[in-house]
């Protein structure tokens, strides 16, 4: 049996989640009919404070469909140099909603307040690009999981009121963040005027992402979402699945975060420039292999052929994310695995 830390999208659902999902009321999504979107709509709307919510089949959909109703086409939307939204959907803001990006760099992507308001542009006349919106991740995911101080989140969001600008919350991880710092979700919620939240991450459904704002802004982002061909039909089914997800996987996400914790503990004692156990603040443990003599990739190979599968993100990085199917026994057979290939590497040098 292998064990997957490549990425916490890769659980599958468990027999209970399917039973759900075999068992939601259903209708028309398009016509607005299906009571189990709207219910989830509805839920996660409140749980973050928001007006409103529009199921979308993944993250990188609710983040599109948000950068749309927040940045004009030939404006500008400022995002962190390791960003999803920059580095992961293939251009996509660009491609549907004609806008530019400028980023600022964060060591782990941890966002300063400060760094992101000084490259702020806004209302620049007509010859160079205004700035409307920035985005922040949280957690940060090519960053290591890293969770945005509150404080800083508070310090953009007086800066951006300031500068009249926007701000959007990827919050893929943004249940991780929470559990994880004990800030609430409607405190994150008060900051933002968008928000994107994977169901398919830490939560461990299948599918589902929902994007939140206003009223206006959710029917205006439901226009979108049609346009782009994810208006979709029977769609409860899904949603039902987030509805188990949201009931029965938030609080265990501090397991989650314990057992990556501990594999970054273990793999540190073995090679301290490999991961700082500090920075693990959450589920997602970034490995940098430049003291090893192989490749991260290289790496990954012999991982997998001893069943541990390890996600390469850089020539010398990789990543391991724990999940809701990696129990104990997986932490521990895989960490012990992880130290065997380490020393036998280290050794080989
Ligand atoms: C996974 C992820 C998304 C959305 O990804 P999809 O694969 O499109 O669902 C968005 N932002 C971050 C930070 C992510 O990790």
């Amino acid at each position: 049996m292998q064990i997957d830390l490549r990425s916490d999208t890769v659980t599958l659902p468990s027999v209970p989640m399917r039973q759900a999902m075999a068992s939601a009321p259903v209708g028309d999504d398009v016509y607005g009919e299906d009571p189990t979107v709207n219910s989830l709509e509805e839920r996660v709307a409140e749980l973050f404070g928001k007006e409103a919510g529009v199921f979308a089949p993944t993250g990188s959909l609710a983040n599109q469909l948000a950068i749309r109703t927040l940045v004009a086409p030939g404006e500008e939307l400022l995002v962190e140099t390791n960003s999803h939204i920059v580095r992961a959907e293939l251009g996509a803001a660009a491609v549907f909603s004609g806008i530019t990006t400028r980023t600022w760099h964060a060591e782990r992507g941890l966002l300063s307040a400060h760094d992101a308001l000084s490259i702020a542009k806004p209302n620049s006349g007509s010859y160079l690009v205004s700035t409307t919106a920035i985005a922040v991740e949280n957690t940060h995911n090519f960053g290591g999981g890293t969770i945005q101080p509150i404080e800083e989140i508070r310090a953009l969001h007086k800066g951006a009121q300031e500068l009249g600008l926007y701000l959007h919350l990827d919050g893929a991880r943004i249940f991780n963040a929470h559990i994880a710092s004990g800030v609430a979700l409607k405190e994150y919620g008060k900051y933002f005027d968008t928000i994107s939240v994977c169901l398919s991450k830490g939560l461990g459904a299948p599918v589902g992402s929902i994007a939140l704002s206003t009223k206006d802004r959710i029917s205006k982002a439901r226009v979108w979402r049609k346009r782009y061909g994810a208006g979709m039909r029977q769609v409860g089914i899904l949603a039902a699945a987030g509805h188990f997800a949201l009931d029965n996987n938030q609080t265990r996400l501090v397991d989650d975060h314990r057992r990556a914790k501990y594999l970054a503990t273990q793999l540190n004692s073995v090679l301290a420039s490999l991961v700082n156990p500090d920075h693990v603040q959450t589920n997602i443990v970034g490995l940098n292999f430049a003291d090893l003599p192989i490749s991260a990739s290289e790496f990954a190979q012999l991982a997998k052929s001893e069943g541990v599968l390890v996600s390469v993100l850089g020539p010398k990085f990789g990543r391991l994310v724990t999940h809701v199917d990696i129990d104990d026994e997986a932490m521990e057979k895989s960490a012990e695995i992880l130290i065997k290939l380490l020393q036998r590497t280290l050794m080989s040098k």
